[in-house]
This record gives structure tokens, sequence and C-alpha cells, in this order.
């Protein structure tokens, strides 16, 4: 059924970059086979996922949204995808995002942005805007994005759908294609707090693989969102971030924010202000500190090694078919982005920009501990701005950093936070955004689960 529904609406929305149809259709007959044997499943067996197209997928094309890697087909499987076949999901393809997660609109993706399928001239938001928007057009159940500075929560609050960032090493980043490496993190996009919790619960959990990954027990998300789910908060401590003021948002937007402020006070939550004085920094450090890594990570993509080689014909020089290679490979936003890092990295510089950026991140990392020495989660609208028209901030980058003006924070310090669906603003969805302390997942469900 959902591979006719992708066939039926995909043209139009762009969601996916690859439909793996055969594999798909395999898996599905393989889940049923087990069931005919008696075997037990567990509690995603045969529901189909689509996967953002940064996480390796054995033998199936993975791109990254990128030229540079056209025509790559891993021969590994990232753990994330290794966990839901084991888990028995169907793997239904692999969905758009900007150029190795880079941007907030899908706009920046080498092969077309995906349409929002609220308005098909707005933005699905960015990076995994491929993701949300299979989500919201019921081309899939179950995604599974990346957010490296808000590209789960930001594409799920644009589209109506939920988008949950886990801890930072809650999830493995083995076979994910790094972007930056101490801030990148998997986790799950769906159309329920209950079923992103099913999904998160399935993917999280150590592994050795990456030397990242934290070695402890995942909390219980799906109990935290059962729990939730009974509608009552009391005696759930919520702080509202005084430096997230409204300044640079949307009126509609903080409209709906204080609606649902409200609505946690006629649960029972106790809301509180919080000021988090370092927050405002938090947009040019990351800023510097992920196109630095950027910079590093991305030295790989030479010629050599994986997908597109141009003027290896001859003629030109080894180091001239990596130039060309890469002049020809990288899209402007991500050869922007090692421009940038390979800057804040150079001796002279370093200390200024990079070291610097690094304190601003443990004064935000403070500014979280002491926050929740005082509240049990903090919230705030997920993105200050509804899906905006094609083409509105591709002109200026600052404009479109800005989309990440309230998620951004979260991942310098390593915390978990999700969006959910709080309303809407000139009739398209706007989402609120529940941060908890890291290691504390299943805070920030229960909450979003009590406003469903
Ligand atoms: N929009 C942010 C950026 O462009 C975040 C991207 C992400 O989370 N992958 O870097």
């Amino acid at each position: 059924a959902h591979l006719d529904r992708i066939a039926a609406v995909d043209e139009r929305v762009h969601a996916f970059l690859h439909v793996d149809t055969e594999g798909a259709l395999a898996a599905a007959r393989d889940v049923d086979a087990r069931r005919a044997n008696g075997e037990e499943l567990g509690p995603l067996a045969g529901v189909p996922v689509a996967v953002k197209d940064v996480l390796a997928t054995k033998g199936v094309p993975t791109t990254a949204a990128s030229k540079i890697l056209q025509g790559w087909r891993p021969p590994y499987d990232a753990t994330i995808v290794e966990r839901l076949r084991a888990a028995g999901t169907v793997m239904l393809g692999k969905t758009n995002m900007d150029e190795f997660a880079m941007g907030s609109s899908t706009e920046y993706s080498a092969y077309g942005p995906t349409n929002n399928p609220w308005d098909l001239g707005r933005i699905p938001g960015g990076s995994g805007g491929g993701s949300a928007a299979a989500i919201a057009a019921y081309e899939a159940p179950l995604a599974i994005g990346t957010d490296t500075g808000g590209s789960i929560r930001q594409p799920g609050a644009v589209t109506g759908t939920v988008g949950a960032k886990p801890t930072y090493g809650g999830t493995s980043r083995y076979g994910l294609i790094a972007f930056s490496s101490s801030l990148d993190t998997p986790g799950p996009c769906a159309r329920t707090v209950h079923d992103a919790a099913l999904l998160h619960s399935v993917i999280a959990g150590h592994d050795p693989r990456d030397s990242t990954s934290i070695p402890q027990p995942v909390p219980d998300v799906v109990a935290a969102a059962r729990l939730g789910a009974t509608g009552d908060l009391t005696g759930v401590r919520i702080g509202l971030v005084t430096e997230f003021n409204g300044e640079g948002a949307e009126p509609g937007v903080m409209a709906a924010y204080r609606d649902s402020i409200e609505a946690l006070t006629k649960l029972g939550a106790e809301v509180v202000e919080i000021s988090c004085p370092h927050f405002q920094y938090a947009l040019p450090a990351y800023y510097l500190i992920a196109p630095s890594e950027c910079s590093s990570n991305l030295a790989r993509f030479d010629g050599v090694r994986f997908g597109l080689r141009t003027g290896d014909d001859g003629k030109h020089s080894l180091e001239e078919v990596m130039s060309l290679t890469r002049e020809a490979g990288f899209g402007p936003e991500v050869k922007r982005r090692i421009i940038l890092g390979t800057y804040a990295l150079s001796s002279g510089y370093y200390d200024a920009y990079y070291g610097q950026a690094q304190k601003v991140r443990t004064l935000i990392t403070r500014d979280f501990t002491t926050a929740f020495e005082q509240v049990d989660v903090l919230v705030s609208p997920t993105t200050p701005f509804v899906a905006f028209p094609f083409g509105s901030r591709t002109g200026d980058p600052y404009q479109m950093y800005l989309a990440d003006l309230f998620t951004i924070p979260t991942n310098l310090y390593g915390g978990p936070a999700i969006s959910v669906p709080c309303g809407l603003s000139e009739g398209l969805p706007v989402g609120l955004q529940i941060m908890a302390p890291t290691m504390a997942d299943d805070r920030m469900y229960r909450v979003a689960a009590a406003l469903e």
C-alpha cells in the first residue's frame, strides 16, 4: 500500500531519491514467512520505514544528496539500518535531504528539492525534508532522520509531524556519512509521539563500533509516551527560556507556542521562566564548529575512493583530478562550509574562531545543566517561522541559518529534544520543542505525548 502511495504522489512531493521496491517486497515477504513459522516478531515487524539518504544501506544507492556520491552502493549497512532490519521493519527507500545534511529546506539537494505536502510551493524543512514529507504525505508511517543542528526537528515542525533528536551518543553514527561528528545524531520521524518512541526504542542503544556511543541502557521511551498519553503532568516542572522571547520569530508561531504553554499548565505542569544567557551565541558557535568538522570529514571525497571522478583522462595530474572532482561534485553550500571550516581551523585563526566557539559550547552546556537543576524539561518553539516559499531564503545564507535558532543549543549540549505539532499559523503547522537532560529522553516523550 505504501509503495502504491509513493507511486501515486511522489512525483509531486519528491520525498524519495531512491525507492527500493524489490528490497521492500522481499523484506515484507520474509516477515510473513517468519510469522507463518510461528516466530516471535518485534513490535515493528512488517512496518515500512523510509531512511534518510545519509545512512549507508548495503547494496542500495546512498548519495547524501550529493553528485559526488552518485552511483555509490555501500558494501555495508549502518548500525541503525541493521537494527531496523533486525526488528523486521521494511525499508521503502532513501529520502531526499540537503547535500551532506547542510541546510534547512532541501533546496541544497543536488537532485532537486522536496515539496511540502501542505503546500507544494513551500519547503518541507531540512536537511531531512524528505523523511518528514514522506510521513506527512502518508508515503511512509515512519522514517529515520539525522539531526546535527535541527534537521529532524525543524522538518517535523514545518510538516506537522513528530521528530525526535535522541541524546548524542544514544543512537549509533556507524555508517552515517559524517557532517559534524560531535553533533550528528540519528533519530525517529513519525506521525505520533508513540510511533516515534517505538522507532526510537528499536534504533537506540550502545554500539561498540561507534566510539562516542554511550554504554548505558536506553531509557524506556515507550513507557514514557504511554504515561504521557494519560494527560496528567502533575509534578512536572517546565522551563521557558527567557531569551527565546519571540525576537526573530513570527507572531503566529509565538501565538501557537503560548497556547501550548497554557495547555501544559492545564495538564498540571508547573511552568517557570529560566534564563539561559549563552543561548544567543549558539548560532555563531555552531557555524564555526559544524563547518570545521565538515571541512575535515569531507576531505575523504577526493575522486579516488567513492563515486564521482572527473578529469581522469591522462591529461591531468592526481591533484587536478581531485580538485576537478570536488569542483564538479560539491554544491555551493557544501563548498561554502568547507572553506569556512578550513579558515576557522587554520593556524593563526584557530584560537580566535574554533577555540572560541568551543568555549561558548561549554558555556551553553552549563546553561542547560543549571536549568535542569530547576526544571525537568525546557520548551520553546521548534523553529522561528512556518514553511517558507522556495527561493525566499537561498539568497542569503544567514537567513537560512536562522531556521535553527531554537534547535541548535541542544545539539551543542548533546541532550535530547523532540518537536511535536502545536497548532497552525496561517494554515501551516507549528512545532513545539521539548528539550531534556542527556540520557533523559523519556522525559520529553512523556511531555510531548501529553499534548497529543
Ligand atoms: N540547518 C543546519 C545546518 O545547515 C542543521 C543541519 C542538520 O541538522 N543536519 O547545518
